[in-house]
């Protein structure tokens, strides 16, 4: 929509009326109401990620010179993650803008590794179970790798398949922890068994659950491996501003080795700027989102992570109770945050459409039709109202139907 700037600008409390009213019809998620594209972690949490990022908003990740107050807080964050996933001693991790970055970015050193340490001449293609997130096709689509998406089998990645679907031609394969259409962990085990046995480059999508496993783990929960524990793993991505309840913008991508990391930089010379060495794509990096990461670790610490996540964890077990008792089924053995359920005689699309019409906005699964939610520690607090509202969707006639599931 073309228009023309304003010719003289306006005060900023009456601009900022103006963004809070077009506000007004965006989800209520502060309220709970929302189960995807959101993590409420709560307004203690909130008011850290805020004001931490206003302290660093106009600093700049591109700069460690200038900045060492930024790249100290960007290796402090990547070593806690270090230290959450085993890494070995010699591995590297840096602070991406997002799980499609560091996944983007992941697949780049692997590409480089197939052609430069590999010697791969030819096309070259990436194994992926069918579950595995968009964003490594949009990593291949710019690097013109072959995507090869294999059958799942229980909704999880079958390393049968898998093993059948890798030649000499694959710089990855892929398991995700946990996947995001289902919320199931990949049988990673097995994965890092094929990648040892193939010598193939096998990269662990943890971006929505790499910050979440290891604390309910702490607490209990029958996490089995899923990082640089096992061998076969080279790299994963973990979201930051997933479950690490950080501000967005932040995500990490970690090495097993600093010859891998390696392989992510670019250094760029040919120019009259000076020399360019930048480990990711980006140019500027927000030192807002790095910044906001670092205080709400710090903020939380590892008794922090494991009081949110408990709360994820009991609206996760009440929902699928409560669902089960309403006649759907769960999809597999959801652990962490995600969860989805079906019902062979509803149509959970038109389900989905209805519960909006109360104010809930959840995600939805396509295969089979399901309904898809995110868990934050808020919904703790509203599992009842949303079960009850489920409840109210099934027993009215669905009238949505020809509702289309996507996300835009
Ligand atoms: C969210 C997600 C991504 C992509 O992360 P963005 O931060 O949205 O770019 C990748 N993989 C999985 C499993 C995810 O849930």
């Amino acid at each position: 929509m073309r228009r023309a700037l304003p010719k003289v600008g306006r005060d900023w409390p009456a601009v900022k009326a103006e963004m809070l009213g077009y506000a007004s019809g965006d989800v209520r998620w502060r309220e709970g109401k929302t189960a995807v594209y959101v993590f409420n972690a709560g307004a203690d949490v909130e008011q850290v990620q805020k004001e931490a990022y206003v302290l660093f908003m106009s600093e700049n990740g591109l700069g460690p010179a200038a900045f060492p107050s930024l790249k100290r807080m960007e290796e402090e964050v990547t070593g806690f993650g270090l230290e959450l996933f085993h890494a070995p001693e010699d591995a590297r991790a840096t602070i991406t803008s997002g799980g499609t970055d560091s996944i983007t970015m992941a697949v780049k050193a692997a590409r480089d590794f197939a052609r430069k340490k590999r010697g791969v001449t030819g096309p070259l293609n990436i194994v992926l179970p069918r579950s595995a997130h968009p964003a490594f096709d949009k990593a291949c689509a710019l690097m013109e790798i072959e995507v090869r998406r294999t059958p799942l089998k229980d909704y999880l990645a079958d390393p049968a398949a898998m093993a059948e679907a890798a030649d000499a031609a694959t710089v990855m394969i892929v398991g995700s922890a946990p996947n995001f259409p289902y919320g199931l962990i990949d049988p990673i085990g097995a994965l890092s068994d094929l990648a040892v046995a193939r010598d193939l480059w096998l990269h662990v999508d943890a971006c929505v659950g790499g910050y979440m496993a290891p604390f309910v783990r702490m607490d209990g929960a029958d996490i089995p491996p899923f990082d640089f524990e096992l061998s076969g793993v080279r790299s994963m991505s973990a979201d930051l501003h997933k479950y690490g309840y950080c501000a967005k913008g932040a995500s990490t991508v970690f090495f097993r080795s600093g010859e891998l990391h390696e392989l992510m930089v670019f250094d760029v010379r040919n120019w009259p700027g000076g020399r360019m060495v930048t480990p990711t794509l980006a140019g500027t990096r927000p030192g807002g989102a790095i910044a906001a990461a670092w205080a709400v670790m710090n903020f939380l610490g590892e008794a922090g992570y494991r009081r949110k996540h408990a709360l994820v964890t009991e609206a996760r077990e009440r929902i699928a109770a409560g669902v089960e008792a309403l006649g759907f089924t769960v999809l597999g053995k959801p652990q962490l945050g995600i969860l989805a359920f079906t019902r062979a005689d509803a149509d959970c699309v038109a389900l989905w459409a209805k519960l909006r019409e109360r104010g809930w906005f959840t995600g939805v699964t396509t295969e089979p039709k399901s309904l898809h939610l995110m868990l934050s520690p808020i919904h703790a607090e509203v599992a009842d109202a949303y079960l009850a509202d489920l409840k109210w969707a099934l027993e009215g006639s669905p009238a949505a139907a020809g509702v289309e599931a996507r996300y835009s």
